[in-house]
């Protein structure tokens, strides 16, 4: 069915959630701003507590945003200057700036072409005496391939930290992700599938050494009030954050199965474009809907003009973007990451989406494909 009805979808809208929770997200703030404790309190502590025993982690710690959180990850495994990090070159700009951040020096891998994450086959031959740690980026609410990843990571003695930060729930085998690696890393920037008002992030680990490093680390490098024992930043949770996220992660599990719902009713529908591939025993969270198409920046500009907004997620790789010139890639160098840059279309997809909106973002990209032969 082809509507001609015009409708404007938008991409999220942040919005409609909180009108859906507006009373205890209000109840809470205002418990905060009644308490006067805004730094380093007891929701902080709670959200912490319930996070982690959400992913199954033993210990979490509350930190700025998800940057600072790979930030902080790879400082408190002791990774700096003379080392190196595997990562991939199709993800948000922010895991690598955290590899550079410390002094280490990223080193990419291509990814897998069916779904966007980390390589395993590649991962081998970029294994060199300087070779610290391993860094899966589990994509668009999918996880990396983790299995081999780690066996690999075993056997070359090699650290894993995982970028968590589009996949707060979801699955690889029986476990959430961010628990496999030593240390697991989360952004709760607003738009992620748990978002807070503002930046914030999370660092999930079961090794208490790890943990006691990135809670000394994120305040300012102090064992108690004025005794320096690490040179530390400022990146805290802070406790109006931490009190929005207790009330929304009671909802993340439904909200986590309504983005399933409209994945599959997008990908029953759509025609002409390749829909998200699922992995086998990996439960996928879509914190976007991926679809890739050869006509992609013609279709991106027709959707546009519908009143749909479709982005993409990304659309320069890492190793070809001005600030990482200095690394030596080139164009050619990870083909599959280059082509995702060009073929990617992230469509709208939010749990409090109807599913006449689903239906009609749809319909225009069939009535696409028709027009264009
Ligand atoms: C959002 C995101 C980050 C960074 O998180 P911030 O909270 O914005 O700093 C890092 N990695 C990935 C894959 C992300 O999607």
């Amino acid at each position: 069915m082809i509507t001609s009805r015009k409708m404007k979808v938008p991409f999220v809208d942040l919005a409609r959630q909180y009108a859906a929770l507006r009373e205890e997200i209000d109840a809470a703030l205002q418990s905060v701003l009644k308490g006067g404790q805004f730094i380093l309190g007891e929701n902080v502590r709670l959200f912490e507590e319930e996070f982690s025993s959400y992913c199954g982690a033993r210990f979490a710690v509350g930190v700025g945003s998800g940057t600072e959180a790979l930030h902080l990850a790879l400082l408190a495994c002791g990774i700096g200057s003379g080392d190196e990090v595997i990562t991939v070159p199709n993800t948000a700009v922010a895991t690598v700036a955290a590899i550079s951040l410390v002094g280490a020096c990223p080193v990419f891998v291509d990814v897998d072409p069916r779904t966007f994450t980390m390589d395993p086959d590649k991962i081998e031959e970029k294994i060199s005496p300087r070779t610290r740690a391993i860094l899966p980026v589990h994509l668009y609410g999918q996880a990396a391939d983790l299995g081999p990843i780690l066996s690999l990571a075993d056997r070359y003695s090699l650290l894993v930290i995982e970028d968590a930060c589009q996949a707060h729930g979801a699955t690889y085998g029986s476990k959430r992700v961010g628990t496999f690696g030593q240390v697991g890393c989360f952004s709760f920037y607003p738009t992620k599938n748990l978002g807070a008002y503002g930046d914030s992030g999370m660092v999930l680990t079961d090794n208490l050494e790890i943990a006691e490093r990135v809670r000394l680390l994120c305040n300012y490098g102090q064992s108690d009030r004025y005794h320096a024992v690490a040179e530390g930043l400022n990146s805290r949770l802070d406790e109006l954050q931490a009190a929005v996220l207790r009330v929304k992660l009671r909802y993340l599990d439904r909200w986590n199965a309504l983005r399933r719902q409209w994945a599959d009713l997008y990908s029953s529908l759509l025609e002409g474009v390749e829909v998200p591939f699922l992995a086998s025993g990996r439960e996928h969270i879509f914190h976007l809907y991926v679809v890739k198409s050869k006509a992609r920046n013609r279709l991106a500009a027709y959707l546009e003009e519908q009143g749909v907004p479709a982005l993409v997620h990304y659309p320069i790789p890492v190793h070809l973007q001005v600030a990482y010139q200095h690394l030596g890639y080139r164009e050619g160098d990870f083909p599959v990451s280059e082509a995702c840059a060009q073929e990617v279309l992230s469509l709208p997809i939010f749990p409090e989406m109807r599913e006449e909106e689903v239906a009609y973002v749809a319909d225009l990209i069939r009535k696409f494909y028709q027009e264009e032969i």
